[in-house]
């Protein structure tokens, strides 16, 4: 069966091997007569997966004993409001503004009234194309909530600001498991899975123990220490996406890790920055200091060229190129699971594209 090479922001595209697993034990989970969706989240079979799971991300991670994994549901969004009702209530809480998520983030942090929400830095002003010098946060900031990528804009966070004591928080969801990160650095670090992790359903939330348990009176579902107590399992939890995010992690492990993932990473990155930064014909609206790894917009500057772009690769089986509709032009989103041979093959098209319609009309 022929693969689409598929540059979708998320839900993305997952390694072959783990698809092949799932379809293999897809009617009978290890001899269960059951597919791991009909087992019951108490059962011991989805118990060692959930625990797997979990130790493979502890090692992936290097997280330390006194951080708890939880494999909560909502998406990233249900976190921009369960973190600062978690961490801040009656405190203030600190942001830097560099994206579209950013933003969202923050304004559902602002319709806590007993949050105090503060900007501390901002790239708005330049259409998000940049990260902003971050000053330092008041000491008395509950936490500062960073997006370490910016999956719309194509920008990423390189270097983390220093924040003392005040607890660092990380929006990671397009860019964990894609580059190394010490998680000591962060208070608190959460994902939706959708991207790097597996399919769509599942969210990361990984917390330092020490800042979870002091709310009062919040929703269970959206309780840290609620689902701490539970093992994640307060509720029925997404058993299906965490049995492929349990895949996707062996995955992972079998290439050697969050480092040699980093380093495949970065050339498939390099192949395309290098292309663009050569083309006379398609360009990166990104500051080069900024640039991401994994989602990579580009342009040649006249949207009907750019539209023809998209569909002429959707023919060629490149598909999902069109950037976010906020943004325009095209983006590839690159992550662990997107092969080298499809950036090639997509560097390949762009430049075949380039000689037909440089200078020549177009018609679409
Ligand atoms: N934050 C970032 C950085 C994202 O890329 C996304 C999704 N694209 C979200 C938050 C929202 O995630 P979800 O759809 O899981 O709520």
């Amino acid at each position: 069966m022929k693969r689409a090479y598929n540059f979708s922001a998320g839900p993305a595209v997952l390694p072959v091997p783990v698809l092949e697993q799932v379809q293999k034990e897809l009617i009978s989970y290890k001899g269960s007569g059951m597919s791991v969706m009909e087992l019951s989240h108490r059962s011991a079979l989805f118990e060692e997966i959930i625990s797997e799971a979990e130790s493979l991300i502890r090692d992936l991670m290097k997280i330390p004993n006194n951080y708890k994994v939880l494999f909560l549901q909502g998406g990233a969004s249900l976190q921009f409001s369960a973190v600062p009702m978690n961490l801040a209530l009656g405190k203030k809480a600190s942001f830097v503004n560099t994206g579209s998520w950013s933003k969202k983030a923050i304004s559902e942090a602002k319709k806590l009234s007993n949050v105090e929400v503060e900007v501390i830095a901002s790239s708005e002003d330049k259409n998000f194309s940049y990260i902003p010098e971050i000053p330092t946060v008041s000491k008395d900031s509950a936490y500062l909530h960073i997006t370490t990528n910016n999956t719309i804009e194509g920008t990423t966070i390189w270097h983390l600001p220093e924040t003392g004591n005040v607890p660092l928080v990380a929006d990671m969801s397009s860019n964990i498991l894609a580059s190394v990160y010490d998680t000591q650095k962060f208070g608190l670090i959460y994902a939706g899975a959708q991207k790097n992790i597996g399919p769509a359903g599942l969210t990361l939330v990984i917390v330092r123990e020490d800042l979870i348990g002091e709310a009062d009176g919040l929703p269970s579902m959206l309780d840290y220490q609620v689902q701490a107590n539970n093992d994640s399992l307060y509720n029925t939890p997404p058993t299906f996406a965490i049995y492929v995010a349990k895949l996707v992690f062996e995955w992972i492990r079998d290439l050697g890790g969050v480092e040699a993932i980093e380093a495949i990473n970065r050339k498939k990155a390099g192949i395309l920055y290098d292309y663009l930064d050569t083309s006379d014909f398609f360009r990166s609206p990104v500051d080069p200091l900024s640039r991401s790894l994994t989602n990579i917009p580009f342009v040649t500057g006249n949207s009907e060229l750019d539209t023809a772009f998209v569909k002429e690769a959707e023919a060629k089986g490149f598909v999902n190129l069109k950037g976010h509709r906020s943004v325009g032009g095209m983006r590839a989103s690159l992550y662990n699971a997107f092969p080298v041979e499809g950036v090639e093959a997509l560097v390949t098209f762009m430049d075949e594209f380039a000689r037909t319609y440089k200078g020549g009309e177009i018609h679409v």
